[in-house]
């Protein structure tokens, strides 16, 4: 352990304290924000891990009235966040710690919006609707790496009544603090830690393929890739890797800094099918994104060489890039078709309209209509690469 050992402290893209440990620093964080009595917010599984306990004791010990809310599901609902605030109004609480993987997260923030609006969630999602100075503070403290939500300025919460996955946005949704302790994170499990660093693969890549303008996103998304390239499979390998654990939470942070560039096919295709099939995001992005690029191939052959290049890989074209995908997924003993996550194609042309319409579709590399994304989806799930 090196770099993980070490205590960093960045300002930028929001303050955010790396290290081992740093989770120690909890109630702190809360205190700085003016919290007397926060509500932690994770989800089931891991409030039956000793760490939550740790991070309530935590606060505790710091003099906080701290509160525990672990009902959010999976893919976060509209239900789960209303539960979330009711919660928050019962223990008069003044501030959320938004506490472990992106759904978890995605959930305190979005409770922390909306549970001092006179407007519902969502309505919400017109930022003009709502009163930012009554908006909680939050502290972010992710148990995976792989959404970046922790720096993320919105909430992806799937609407039940409609069977469709909702982006809520605001500036300020943007946490205040995040905590990147890779202690948090040594505990999951191999094949989790593969599906969510492919969710920051998925992150960086669309986001460097996004056709809009925005240099600084570019950059950071291409270290980003190479920050997985090195550290995901030995992450995978050895989940006691501190210093691999570490970089992969960056790498995640910084997808989702880089995504402010946009996103793509990858996401509009595993929003559709995540919300009808309520499969695991990372691992979706993982299964498509092989066909995804065959898919953009026409538009990226010049992106793909540039990335490939800075990657070190040993061909510097778009097929040096699908390989490397190809193998980083074999490696990680990820499946390579959606039939094998039992996915099938009895709802394909619903699947093609909610892609077109998804909100990532609008900066995939190039433009794909429903048609094209149904056969995108009948590729991924047959295997036709
Ligand atoms: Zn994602």
């Amino acid at each position: 352990m090196e770099i993980a050992s070490y205590k960093n402290n960045w300002s930028y893209p929001t303050n955010v304290r790396v290290g081992a440990g740093r989770l120690r620093e909890l109630a702190q964080c809360c205190q700085q924000l003016g919290m007397q009595a926060p509500l932690l917010i994770t989800d089931p599984g891991l409030a039956a891990l000793p760490v939550v306990e740790q991070a309530l004791q935590v606060c505790r010990d710091g003099g906080l009235q701290v509160g525990l809310f672990s009902a959010v599901k999976g893919n976060p609902t509209g239900s789960n966040v209303s539960d979330g605030v009711a919660a928050l109004e019962a223990g008069k609480h003044d501030g959320v710690i938004a506490f472990g993987g992106g759904s978890a997260i995605d959930a305190a923030k979005a409770v922390a919006l909306v549970a001092r609006q006179s407007c519902s969630l969502w309505e919400a999602r017109n930022p003009a609707t709502v009163d930012a100075s009554l908006m909680l503070p939050v502290v972010a403290v992710p148990t995976t790496a792989g959404t970046g939500s922790e720096v993320g300025n919105a909430s992806v919460i799937t609407d039940e009544d409609n069977h469709t996955k909702r982006i809520i946005f605001h500036p300020r949704m943007l946490p205040a603090i995040v905590i990147l302790d890779p202690e948090l994170t040594v505990g999951l499990p191999p094949k989790l830690t593969a599906a969510t660093g492919m969710d920051a693969l998925a992150h960086n890549l669309e986001a460097f393929l996004a056709p809009t303008f925005h240099p600084m996103a570019e950059g950071i998304a291409l270290e980003g890739m190479r920050l997985v390239k090195e550290y995901l499979p030995r992450a995978v390998r050895n989940g006691q890797d501190m210093d691999a654990r570490l970089q992969m939470l960056v790498a995640s942070s910084m997808g989702a800094t880089a995504f402010q560039r946009g996103l793509g096919a990858i996401h509009a295709l595993s929003h559709s099918v995540g919300a009808l099939y309520d499969s695991h995001h990372g691992l979706l992005n993982a299964i498509v994104m092989p066909y995804v690029m065959q898919a953009n191939r026409p538009v990226i052959e010049a992106e793909m060489a540039r990335a490939a290049r800075y990657l070190g890989l040993p061909h510097s074209d778009f097929n040096g890039m699908l390989d490397w995908v190809l193998d980083l997924r074999a490696e990680l003993e990820l499946p390579h078709t959606l039939a094998e996550i039992g996915v099938d194609d009895t709802q394909a042309v619903l699947i093609g309209e909610m892609s077109a319409k998804d909100i990532t579709a609008r900066t995939n590399a190039r433009p794909l209509d429903a048609a094209d994304y149904q056969q995108l989806f009948l590729n991924a799930l047959t295997g036709k690469l």
